[in-house]
């Protein structure tokens, strides 16, 4: 596929001070994308097109709404920027994890969104990585896919308590979670650190850009068009249809969903505006000595602690470490976006002999203020919705679901998230940049919390 370089997205204040190399320029230095089979063969859209309903967005948001909609026989059309999978889908870290982040449990998305929706949305999302690996299975995906369990330990003992009560709020939502003992989450991680852990064995870990790819070659076998380099610039209101511009065509749509998530380029700026993106990098190592597996995650679960600054890593099919997170300092954050995190990782796990970066890419997921999903009325039958903040896979392909359904003549009260009017935070570019600033605070913060 001929693909420009960037498609009409204008990169954030976080992004020019870093001097660091804009997201999209290191799609194809990923891991994944070294070793993910193709995508589906697509083409832009030329000429005047028409179809019932555009989704806009080819992440698992978008191929799982298209989808779904697809298997039930509806019409729909994907209009992707790029290719599928080019956002954050294609470059995460490749966790299926049905939850949420830490300090959101249960009880507090109740407290958001009111017990019915907030449960609705825990039973959504709980039930998310057991869709992600069904979805695998039945469309055959081949993304190295493996369903051994997400676990978040303990970085201090001193949120005990805290993990109790998450392991019982989940419990009586009939998740078949549990808690590890400091002696099982050692053994299970690999590391001396932790102090117990969280276990959610429907998680898993695969090759985040094989999935997306998988979704939207099984979206196409089931109907729905895909059309890649086709950036949606231009949306309006024409009678009783959407128009919908690109650079080279037109999509008239009766009915919109955008799932743009970080990269919308302004499309709809109220929508875009209700979250901030966040940049984060990702590295891959050298292939390890397989034997390191007896010691280092040894059931192969994927984990992401409990820091505030938190430490994930999980192997790949060929032994290999992926890790990653923010950074705080912008200066030079390409160069150190390859260090900072392997050093992280050995020093959790001083068994490891000196690592060597093999990958290293980044990649930009967008946040709610709140860090919930939303679904956002734009105007008469168009919306835009957002599910990713930061644990995105496992809640976008579940809520790819729920809003096929409801768009199919579902009622709003079956939505696990309100339908709500966009709610723009002040100055997204600033809180994005807030949010690496802050950083230096958490990790204090993180360090207290070892001492004594
Ligand atoms: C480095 C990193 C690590 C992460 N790790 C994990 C993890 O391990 N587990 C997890 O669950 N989540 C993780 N996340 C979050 C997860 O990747 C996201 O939540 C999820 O991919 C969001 O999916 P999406 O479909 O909403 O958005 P995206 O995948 O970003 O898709 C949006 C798509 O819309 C397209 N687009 C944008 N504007 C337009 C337009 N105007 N016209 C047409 N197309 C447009 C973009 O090109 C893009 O392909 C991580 C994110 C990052 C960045």
């Amino acid at each position: 596929m001929n693909r420009p370089a960037h498609t009409g997205y204008s990169p954030t204040l976080w992004e020019r001070l870093a001097a660091a190399p804009h997201p999209s320029d290191s799609f194809q230095s990923s891991f994944w994308h070294a070793t993910a089979l193709d995508g589906p063969a697509t083409q832009r859209l030329e000429g005047e097109a028409r179809t019932a309903l555009a989704v806009v967005g080819g992440g698992y948001l978008g191929f799982s709404t298209a989808l779904h909609l697809a298997e039930a026989g509806h019409e729909v059309t994907l209009l992707e920027a790029d290719e599928p999978g080019f956002g954050a889908s294609g470059r995460n870290t490749g966790f299926a994890v049905p939850n949420l982040l830490t300090g959101l449990d249960p009880r507090d998305v109740k407290a958001e969104f009111g017990e019915e929706k907030g449960t609705l949305l825990c039973r959504t999302l709980g039930e998310g990585a057991e869709l992600v690996f069904e979805l695998i299975r039945r469309h055959e995906i081949d993304c190295q896919a493996r369903q051994a369990g997400w676990m978040q330990p303990l970085h201090t003992p001193k949120k005990a308590a805290w993990l109790d009560d998450r392991v019982e709020q989940w419990k009586a939502l009939g998740r078949p979670v549990r808690r590890l003992s400091r002696d099982e989450a050692v053994y299970e991680t690999g590391s001396e650190q932790y102090h117990g852990a969280f276990l959610d064995p429907t998680g898993g870990h695969l090759n985040p850009l094989a999935y997306v790819r998988g979704l939207a070659h099984a979206a196409i076998r089931h109907g729905a068009r895909v059309f890649s380099d086709s950036r949606a610039k231009r949306l309006e209101r024409v009678g009783d249809v959407w128009r919908i511009e690109t650079d080279h065509g037109v999509l008239i749509a009766d009915r919109v969903l955008l799932t743009t998530n970080a990269t919308g380029g302004g499309l709809a700026p109220a929508a875009e505006g209700t979250q901030f993106p966040i940049t984060l990098f990702q590295v891959a190592t050298e292939p390890l000595d397989p034997e390191l597996r007896k010691s280092v995650l040894p059931n192969d679960r994927c984990s992401a602690d409990t820091r505030k600054d938190l430490i994930a890593y999980r192997w790949t099919w060929d032994n290999r470490l992926v890790t990653g997170g923010l950074l705080a300092n912008p200066v030079g954050s390409a160069g150190r976006g390859r260090t900072h995190h392997i050093h992280r990782l050995q020093a959790l796990l001083p068994q490891l002999p000196p690592l060597k970066v093999a990958y290293a890419w980044q990649g930009r997921l967008a946040a709610a203020r709140d860090y919930m999903p939303r679904l956002m009325e734009l105007g008469p039958n168009a919306w835009s919705a957002i599910a990713c903040n930061g644990r995105g896979m496992a809640m976008t392909t579940a809520l790819g679901r729920q809003f096929a359904l409801w768009l199919t003549g579902g009622s709003n009260e079956g939505l696990p998230v309100p339908l709500t009017k966009p709610d723009p935070v002040l100055l997204p570019g600033l809180a994005s940049l807030a949010f690496s600033l802050w950083l230096p605070l958490n990790r204090w913060k993180d360090a207290q919390d070892l001492k004594g």
